[in-house]
Formats: C-alpha cells, structure tokens, sequence
C-alpha cells in the first residue's frame, strides 16, 4: 500500500504514451515539476504524485497498490493479468477508462514470400512474441498447436534471423512488418492505452481525488471529439441551414448589429463539420463560418 495520503499515478517514463500521458494530465489542471531523470514528480497544486517508470511495470504497481492509478496499454494490462492468473497471484485492477491515445492491434504476421496462409498452416510452427499469455489464450481458443517463443524486443526480425516461422506482434500503421516483409494476418487483441485503478482503493481522500478528476477526464475527452461552429446565417433559411447542421445540438442564435437580413448562429457539434457542408450552407447564403476545437466542456 503506498506510505502517504498524496495519490500515486503512474505513467510510463519515455516511449510511445509518455507524451499523451503527461498531456492528459495537464490537461486535467494537475501541475507537474517534471524533470527528465526524476522517478517521482510531485504536483505544485493537487495532493498527487507521478510516478514515471517502464510500461511494463505498471500494472503490477497497480495491482498491489504500490500506485493507485495507472495508464497503460490494454496489450500491456492483459499480458500482466494472465501471467499472474497463471501464477496464482492477485490480478485485479478497476479499469476507469479507455482513453483515446496508445491505439495499436497485436496481430499475428509471416514471411510474405509464403503468402496467404490459413490458421492450420500454424500447427507445428514456432511464433515469436512479447505477449506469450495473450498469444497462448488465443492458440487454445482456435485450438491451434503451436510453440510459443518469447522475444522481449526486436521480434520483427525473428522469422529473418531463423528464431520463429511467424510472429504476433504489436502493430499500428504496418509499415514496420512491411519492412520486414512480414504479411499481416489475424489480429489478436485492439488496444488503446487505459487508465487502471488498484482495486483494493479504499482511502477516501484519494477516492474523492479521482471522483473530482473523472468528470475532467469525461469533459476533456468530450472536448476533443466535439466542435464549437459559427457562423452568420440568412434569416429567411434558418430551417434549411439548421438541418444541415451535425449532431443533435440546438443552436443559439443572436441579433447580428447592423443586420436584419442575417443572425449569428453558433452551435456545439459532436462532430465536425465537413467541406462539403460547408459549402452547401455557403450556397444557402451562409458565411464567416467557423469550425473552432474546443479546449474543455463540463456538462
Ligand atoms: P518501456 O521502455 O516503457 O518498456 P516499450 O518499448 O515497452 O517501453 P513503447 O514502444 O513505448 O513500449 O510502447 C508503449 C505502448 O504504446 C505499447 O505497449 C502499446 O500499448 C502502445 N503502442 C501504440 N502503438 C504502438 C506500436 N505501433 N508499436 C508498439 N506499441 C504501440
Ligand atoms: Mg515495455
């Protein structure tokens, strides 16, 4: 159990979440004195403290509440889960939320000389992998029998380098396996980065802490998918330009000074708006309008 009543999160130290975790967190007002080689930043105005270490850490520092919180990748959270089942360990954490960064899929991929091949083709083959429980549950599901070789980096050049016949491996865009001339084949697990809580929590000051920051998670999460548009509209069309507008949003619409012809309509959208309706409410005798991002919302 963490020592303090200061909240522990935390977050990788340098790699592919590192920059969005340290975002995020800004973004929800805690302030952080982070400096490069430091494991712990304190926050300047919030009881919380961040914790920077390797992503693989982080759901076991969860799990036995050494932090409280924790943002990781799914592949990473799952892999760590079924090792400790596996091992008979304790393997829960609450999860709070999917948060919309860290997006990747691990996916099983071959030799491209070999072509297409179907699941069968993997019986009897070795497979390299840094997630063996994750590949493991899903060889018994499809009831395929394969050997499973661990690789902690680098599994990409297995199949080149004569380690494995395949691999199953995290992939985002699929340059890298095409680099490699890997072909991409079934995709195992779709993962998003998450944000983990232990689940044994049962401090109230720290639980009130996260009860004050998940509606600042809601909001941020909803500011980044929502828009704020304006625009000057002809009175005599607002039907027709209002139908055109996205979502289900009423919009506001205000005397525009000097205009008897036109009112300023704004509106918050969930969605943007796109060139082509852009136009069509240009056609309709619309203009100055705008698509504007939204920094925070709080229903
Ligand atoms: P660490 O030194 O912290 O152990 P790492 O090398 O294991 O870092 P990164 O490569 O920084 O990890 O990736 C961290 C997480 O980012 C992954 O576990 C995954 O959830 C996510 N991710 C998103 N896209 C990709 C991708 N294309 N390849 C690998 N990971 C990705
Ligand atoms: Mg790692």
């Amino acid at each position: 159990m963490s020592n303090n009543n200061r909240l522990r999160i935390a977050i990788q130290k340098s790699g592919r979440l590192s920059k969005d975790c340290q975002a995020l967190l800004k973004q929800l007002g805690v302030k952080l004195n982070l400096r490069e080689q430091r494991l712990i930043a304190h926050s300047t105005n919030m009881p919380i403290d961040v914790l920077r270490v390797r992503d693989d850490d982080i759901p076991g520092l969860v799990m036995d509440g050494v932090c409280d919180l924790g943002i990781v990748g799914e592949n990473v959270l799952e892999e760590a889960q079924a090792e400790r089942v596996r091992n008979e360990q304790f393997a829960e954490v609450t999860k709070l939320s999917k948060l919309d960064f860290g997006f990747c899929r691990l996916a099983l991929a071959w030799p491209q000389e070999l072509g297409l091949q179907e699941k069968a083709w993997f019986n009897g083959k070795r497979i390299a992998t840094t997630y063996p429980e994750i590949l493991k549950q899903y060889l018994k599901r499809e009831n395929i029998d394969a050997s499973v070789v661990m690789l902690t980096g680098s599994v990409e050049v297995a199949p080149r380098a004569g380690l494995a016949d395949a691999i199953c491996d995290l992939v985002s865009t699929g340059a890298t396996l095409e680099a490699n001339g890997l072909m991409q084949g079934d995709t195992i697990l779709e993962s998003n980065a998450c944000l983990i809580q232990n689940a044994a929590l049962t401090d109230q000051s720290k639980l009130a802490l996260i009860d004050k920051l998940m509606p600042r998670l809601k909001g941020v999460k909803q500011a980044k998918e929502s828009k704020y548009i304006m625009m000057h509209a002809p009175k005599n069309k607002l039907d027709e330009v209002c139908a055109l507008l996205p979502g289900t949003g009423q919009p506001t619409l205000l005397a525009l000074a000097g205009s008897d012809e036109y009112v300023a309509l704004h509106m918050v959208s969930s969605e943007t708006l796109f060139w082509e309706t852009m136009e069509e409410l240009k056609a309709l005798g619309a203009n100055s309008i705008l698509v504007m991002p939204i920094e925070k919302m709080m229903e």
